[in-house]
């Protein structure tokens, strides 16, 4: 038996019930920038049935949304929803109940900002998506690629100098299946496709959390990328790659990476290569700024703090050309621990070198169209899964209303449940 029969899907009472009516709800469409005027947004089955002017018909619970603003819900496309620790060592020595248990404290809250759809960069698996899909824990909506491909000595290998051991295999909550060849690298790409993975996560350069790796080494070589790649494109999934200097960068994209987490150190010729290819690149700006401040709190090692200095200027930086340069830009936070209370703040750090709305469409219709969901998610339209956000203000006029959303966020729906209400 697997756990989908033995707990039927909970729908809420929301989700189940009869339909909600939004009343008097403008509408800040992603795509133009424009805000629209009160309309009754009805709401049936998870689903967006209807947007229309006037009062509600039929039966059905009224909200009244008078002098908010309605925005689709947002979506994050880096986060680590297993990272209960910045010291990624410990959290493979951890038990799977225990990490759980922090995922599921750490997902609720992102909902509570108003995510709505997260992806995961390595950690989360096949359970936790089907916990949230199911409605047994509250959270955003999960994508996820369960541990990520990494060669011996890379950014996923946890060992440090003096460990001699064999790796961990891929159990959760390891974050890294350690890799080398393209027949070992195929075959764990073909594993976390088999365990469900919406994407396949792999390591192209060092990184900050790495015991042994240098952030501007390049990993893997050519031939072991473009065998995940032609993988996950077989499996019709797409590959995911972490890589900060511009040479991990361009080999991923020549090889068929959809997108380039991080980025930081990109060049010109990355640049190029990102728009000719359509590929995407996710800036994780927020987390370089928590870890100078509090990372030692939460158990960055000494040898991963030195690493971090200089990331935060430069990724700014790398994000102001890429937006100059018409680079497809989504949003990510890629917070450790409890860090991740910061994770509304990328708005702000962004609209410092980005336009507000391009801020809010990297949160929303380019998220969605790179995670494959634009379809059904990233807008609010008819058909289109009931996920929206209300908030007090223009984020448009004022970013701060995304970042902070203690203050401004006064609801929160996700599938047609209200998760949030303080309208
Ligand atoms: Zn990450």
């Amino acid at each position: 038996m697997t756990p989908t029969e033995i707990v039927p899907a909970p729908a809420s009472d929301e989700a189940g019930g009869p339909p909600i009516h939004l009343t008097n709800a403008r509408v800040l469409d992603p795509v133009s920038g424009s805000l629209g005027s009160p309309m009754t947004i009805t709401v049936s089955a998870g689903t967006i049935v209807a947007i229309e002017e006037g009062r509600p018909g039929g039966d059905g619970r009224c909200i009244d949304l008078t002098g908010l603003v309605v925005l689709p819900g947002l979506i994050d496309c880096h986060v680590h929803v297993t990272a209960f620790s910045a010291d990624e060592a410990s959290l493979s020595r951890s038990s799977a109940s225990y990490v759980t248990a922090q995922a599921a404290r750490s997902m609720a809250a992102m909902l509570q900002r108003g995510f709505t759809t997260v992806r995961d960069g390595t950690g989360a698996d096949w359970g936790l998506a089907a916990a949230v899909a199911e409605g047994l824990l509250p959270g955003p909506r999960l994508l996820f690629c369960g541990p990520s491909l990494t060669q011996t000595g890379g950014h996923a290998d946890h060992r440090g100098p003096s460990d001699h051991s064999a790796p961990t295999g891929p159990a959760f909550p390891s974050h890294g299946i350690v890799c080398d060849g393209e027949a070992e690298v195929r075959r764990a790409a073909r594993e976390v496709l088999r365990a469900g993975a919406d994407h396949v996560k792999i390591m192209l350069s060092g990184g900050v959390a790495s015991p042994t790796d240098r952030v501007d080494s390049t990993q893997f070589s050519a031939s072991e990328i473009a065998a995940v790649v032609e993988e996950a494109t077989a499996a019709g999934r797409y590959v995911m790659g972490h890589a900060y200097p511009a040479a991990a960068i361009n080999r991923g994209l020549v090889a068929g990476v959809r997108s380039i987490e991080h980025g930081n150190l990109l060049d010109d010729s990355s640049l190029a290569l990102f728009t000719a290819r359509g590929a995407y690149l996710v800036p994780t700006l927020v987390t370089y700024r928590a870890l100078v401040a509090e990372g030692d709190r939460w158990g960055l090692p000494p040898q991963s703090a030195a690493k971090v200095r200089d990331l935060f200027e430069q990724g700014l930086l790398a994000l102001e050309r890429a937006d100059r340069a018409g680079v497809a830009i989504a949003f990510g936070t890629d917070l450790l621990g409890g860090m991740q209370r910061h994770q509304s703040e990328e708005f702000a750090i962004r609209a410092q070198v980005q336009s507000p709305l391009a801020v809010l469409q990297s949160a929303t219709v380019v998220g969605a169209k790179l995670l494959g969901l634009e379809h059904c998610v990233g807008q609010i339209r008819q058909g289109y899964a009931a996920d929206l956000i209300a908030v007090d203000g223009n984020p448009l006029d004022r970013i701060e209303i995304l970042a902070e959303p203690e203050r401004s966020l006064r609801l929160v729906m996700r599938d047609g449940r209200i998760v949030r209400d303080r309208s």
